[in-house]
């Protein structure tokens, strides 16, 4: 074992915890006594095919910003290194002499093979902190030891643990020490040939300053009648915390303790949102190949579609469906989409044109910016019918009465299809159906100014009924 100074510094070691607040990383590295490295590695390596996409890389950016702001004003600077996560580390600790590296716990495969060869390799003591999730991801197991494949009995046993840690304050100021550090410009995460972020700055301010705000005005508009609203995307009816709790601008525990005062039922059902997210995290924990494969092998057999013009169109917003388009649309403008949407644009490509998961899955982690490796593969393979406490496989969303529903005056389908909305409300989910008249007067002309559907949706339906049927015969 070498000698350690005294003073040798401790390395702090954020990847999803960029923020000052209720960082357990960031109050035992400063616990230690001794000077405090904050550090981001930029990994483009590792993660291989999961590296972050370029809605992701561009909320990174900004958070990367603000933190870098806030830790100054603490007394430290944030060190940017690029490059495969365990040589950076390796490297870094023998530049600086770091006795310790202190980090939150990760749940991606990739990541957590990273953390096991820092430990073998770089000398330094590892010291992993809970910083993105409530409970340790192989915490919460059933009464024989083994992981929950059921929703409602793993959320019970979280609830069963009671209220997380109260959150920890963020630090004044420490004792920080300083390295050579890339210049985040010159990793280039935002677009620029072409800059197709407009929609994204007009609609996100990302980094904790921008999280604590949000998190009032869910505290103060959003919770109380969460369970009625969330389920209108027309509507400002969810937290929208998401990309927040991706990065970790925000912990799960400071939103649950922000919310816990307020006695409704959409508190009770915002905080089953929350377990949903642990869930996940839970599953992607026991089924590391969860991303790529079916969590129940017969789906492996499925007799997919291969059609490049369709998943085009599905991913462009041209479909001739309104609200599965409004949903695409909405997606590549602002990197997010409402969840009751993204049910019913899954559940079209997976079904209606049955296209594989795994290609769905793979637009959103580019587009999304809370694209999250255990978020979005469960939710993926749950609109499929293959993954843990899935929709059955008979379960095809009818977007046309999904819209009825829950945007019955339209207003989700007329800001994102904005060609369409001069139709009267009992025609837009369904142009196709509208009279000539009506859909002269509203400027419409189908197969011209708006798609005509790429597929019939009954037709499309018992399609799907039938190659997932043939699956369960077969298994
Ligand atoms: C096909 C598909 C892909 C998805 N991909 C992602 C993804 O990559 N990243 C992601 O964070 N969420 C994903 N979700 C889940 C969900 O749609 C989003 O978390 C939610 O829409 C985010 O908006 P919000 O913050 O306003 O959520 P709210 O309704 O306000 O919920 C609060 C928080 O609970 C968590 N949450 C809510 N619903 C779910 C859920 N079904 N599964 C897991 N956590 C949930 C989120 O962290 C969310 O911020 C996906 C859902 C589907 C159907």
């Amino acid at each position: 074992m070498p000698i350690v100074s005294p003073t040798a510094p401790v390395i702090l070691w954020l990847r999803r915890e960029l923020r000052m607040h209720d960082n357990p990383a960031l109050v035992a590295a400063i616990a230690s006594g001794r000077p405090v490295l904050p550090l981001f590695i930029l990994d483009r390596e590792t993660p291989g095919r999961w590296a972050p996409g370029g809605a992701s890389l561009w909320w990174l950016h900004h958070s990367l910003v603000s933190l870098g702001e806030s830790l100054e004003k603490a007394g430290a600077k944030l060190i940017l290194r690029r490059g495969a996560a365990v040589e950076v580390l390796r490297h870094l600790v023998h530049e600086v002499g770091a006795a310790e590296i202190h980090a939150g716990r990760a749940i991606e495969p990739w990541a957590r093979k990273v953390m096991d060869e820092v430990v073998s390799t770089s000398g330094a003591k590892l010291h992993l902190h809970r910083t993105a999730l409530l409970y340790e991801p192989d915490g919460i197991r059933t009464q024989s030891g083994g992981a929950y494949g059921v929703f409602t009995p793993f959320s019970r046993a979280c609830l069963a643990r009671g209220a997380p840690d109260k959150p920890l304050s963020a630090p004044l100021s420490f004792k920080g020490v300083s390295a050579p550090s890339d210049e985040l410009a010159d990793w280039k995460l935002l677009p620029a040939r072409p800059d197709w972020a407009a929609g994204l700055r007009a609609r996100w301010v990302p980094g904790e300053a921008g999280a604590a705000q949000r998190l009032k005005r869910v505290v103060a508009d959003v919770v109380k009648g969460y369970d009625q609203t969330r389920n209108f995307p027309g509507q400002d009816g969810t937290s929208a915390l998401s990309p927040r709790l991706h990065w970790g601008e925000l912990s799960p525990g400071q939103i649950w303790h922000a919310v816990e005062g307020i006695e409704s039922k959409g508190r009770t059902t915002f905080v089953n949102e929350l377990l949903w997210r642990e869930f996940s995290a839970n599953l992607l924990w026991h089924h590391p190949d969860l991303p790529e494969k079916p969590l129940r092998p017969e789906f492996a057999a499925m007799p997919w579609r291969r059609d490049a013009a369709g998943l085009r169109a599905w991913q462009r917003g041209q479909t001739g469906i309104p609200l599965v388009d409004a949903g695409m649309r909405q997606l590549w403008n602002t990197g997010w989409m409402h969840n009751r949407v993204r049910m019913v644009v899954a559940s079209f490509l997976i079904k209606h044109l049955l296209l594989p998961w795994q290609d769905g899955e793979a637009w959103f982690w580019d587009t999304l910016v809370d694209a999250d490796l255990a978020s979005n593969s469960a939710q993926w393979q749950w609109v499929a019918g293959s993954g843990a406490d899935a929709a059955p496989y008979f379960r095809v969303f009818n977007p046309v009465l999904q819209g009825w529903k829950f945007d019955p005056k339209g207003d989700y389908v007329r800001r994102w299809v904005p060609e369409l909305a001069r139709l009267p409300d009992k025609a837009l989910q369904n142009p196709w159906d509208a009279s000539e008249e009506e859909l002269a007067a509203a400027g419409v002309r189908l197969g011209e100014t708006y798609p005509r559907p790429i597929v019939d949706l009954a037709a499309g339906r018992a399609r799907a009924l039938e190659a997932f049927a043939g699956l369960n015969k077969a298994a």
